[in-house]
């Protein structure tokens, strides 16, 4: 089995691609138009510069070539969607090109990534088509694979892996504004492949592609032969549908765009700075402070922002007490801290510091973090796990049985920490419980 995907990112600009409506924020259909993007005779599309920087962002972390000069195509086609008739997109010089990103040790190539338009949004109702124009121009990056990938479950692993690495480098924001849909090719051994269009969401790529391995298995096991098409999925029924024979490229007439000339790209690519990645990041981590692969990818994936706090406790204190504090009291106090985390890193410091050269204990040092990111007093926090503390102690003792279990299974301490938060109405927080029945019980 091959799978091959197409990946189509909206990118975070404040204007759409060639004109200068807004690109988010729309209160309702048709509301960010203007007669650039409606393709009025007349008009002429202007480039936005900030979409070839983040192209060029994203070439950088696919390992891409980037073109010194590249220009723009018309893809000609006839639908609603566009009102120009044709789409402004790259066809011989797309910004990005022969990569590869690593799944693990697994290559994966990247045969391109260009850069263009989207088209807007057809809606069929009973009374006919309704048109929205908002999506029309927004700028997009199609990112192509080779058909590296071997089962469903690993083409989800990839996006996955790679739609981290994507949100971060760009900063693409995760509010729903801006869509990530993937376009699935998939074919069975000898056979013609087909394409599953327009999928969004990870779990639905693989349901998607579970879904053509197990049809096109069955048509071929009958002795019957795969057509190349496009199939559209219906998440609602899990299923996908015949939409078209598939297209070829030849299909298409694409003309060079004349309106925006060769552009410039190794002057815009010099002034860039580029971010490291999620995965890269977990790499370095392992490497330069001998942590665990597993650890490593749980900071990193908690948040970079906590995984750059890591780095500043193991320069500044020592990596083993940095790892300490921030997988425990730090990491599950996280959503507090993280909107502040940059003003609270010298304070944190200070206390780990207190607490590496014993001025205060291992209690005292959780209490005065737990403090300091709550923004609680001291004492509250103090009487506040003394009170949990005296909870945790007394359901242990009315199930004394648990202390033993504990040493053997792990998930023993569930048992009191269903009682605790019970009993407690909901006073602590899920993960205070957890850390403190962990270290009563790990003391016992
Ligand atoms: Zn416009």
């Amino acid at each position: 089995m091959k799978i091959g995907l197409e990946i189509h990112v909206q990118l975070p600009t404040r204007s759409k691609m060639f004109c200068s409506c807004p690109a988010v924020g729309a209160a309702g259909p048709n509301e960010h138009i203007c007669p650039g993007c409606m393709g009025m005779p007349g008009t002429k599309p202007s480039l936005n510069k900030e979409a070839v920087v983040i192209g060029i962002k994203i070439a950088r972390l696919l390992n891409c070539s980037v073109p010194d000069t590249m220009w723009f195509n018309r893809k000609i086609y006839f639908y609603p969607d566009l009102c120009r008739h044709y789409q402004i997109t790259q066809y011989e010089t797309p910004i990005a090109q022969k990569g590869v990103y690593y799944l693990g040790k697994k290559p994966i190539r990247i045969t391109e990534a260009h850069l263009e338009e989207d088209p807007g949004t057809v809606t069929r109702s009973g009374d006919g088509s309704l048109t929205d124009y908002n999506r029309s121009g927004m700028p997009l990056i199609e990112i192509v694979t080779e058909p590296d990938l071997s089962t469903p479950a690993e083409a989800r692993e990839f996006l996955t892996a790679l739609l981290r690495d994507i949100r971060h480098v760009i900063d693409l924001p995760d509010d729903g504004e801006r869509t990530i849909r993937a376009d699935c090719n998939i074919s069975m051994a000898g056979s013609e492949r087909c394409e599953v269009k327009n999928v969004n969401g990870l779990k639905n790529v693989e349901r998607a592609l579970t879904y053509e391995a197990v049809r096109q298995t069955k048509i071929l096991k009958a002795g019957g032969k795969i057509a190349r098409e496009t199939r559209h999925y219906d998440a609602e029924r899990m299923v996908t549908t015949s939409a078209r024979k598939k297209e070829y490229a030849g299909d298409y007439a694409y003309v060079c765009d004349p309106v925006f000339g060769k552009v410039d790209v190794k002057s815009i690519m010099d002034g860039i700075e580029h971010k490291e990645s999620p995965k890269n990041m977990v790499a370095r981590l392992v490497s330069e402070y001998s942590i665990d692969v597993r650890i490593a990818e749980q900071i990193v994936n908690t948040s970079v922002g906590l995984a750059e706090l890591f780095e500043h406790l193991a320069k500044n204190v020592v990596a083993d007490m940095a790892l300490k504090w921030v997988t425990g009291p730090i990491s599950s106090s996280w959503k507090a801290l993280e909107k502040d985390v940059v003003a609270r890193t010298a304070d944190i410091t200070d206390i780990v510091i207190r607490q590496r050269d014993g001025e205060i204990n291992d209690v005292e040092c959780a209490m005065l973090l737990k403090a300091l990111i709550t923004g609680k007093d001291v004492d509250a926090v103090r009487k506040g796990g003394a009170d949990l503390d005296a909870l945790i102690r007394k359901a242990i003792e009315e199930n004394p049985s648990v202390a033993d279990d504990h040493k053997k299974n792990d998930k023993a301490m569930n048992r009191i920490i269903g009682i605790v938060m019970r009993e407690s109405g909901g006073a602590y927080s899920s993960s205070d419980v957890v850390d403190a029945a962990k270290r009563i019980l790990d003391g016992l």
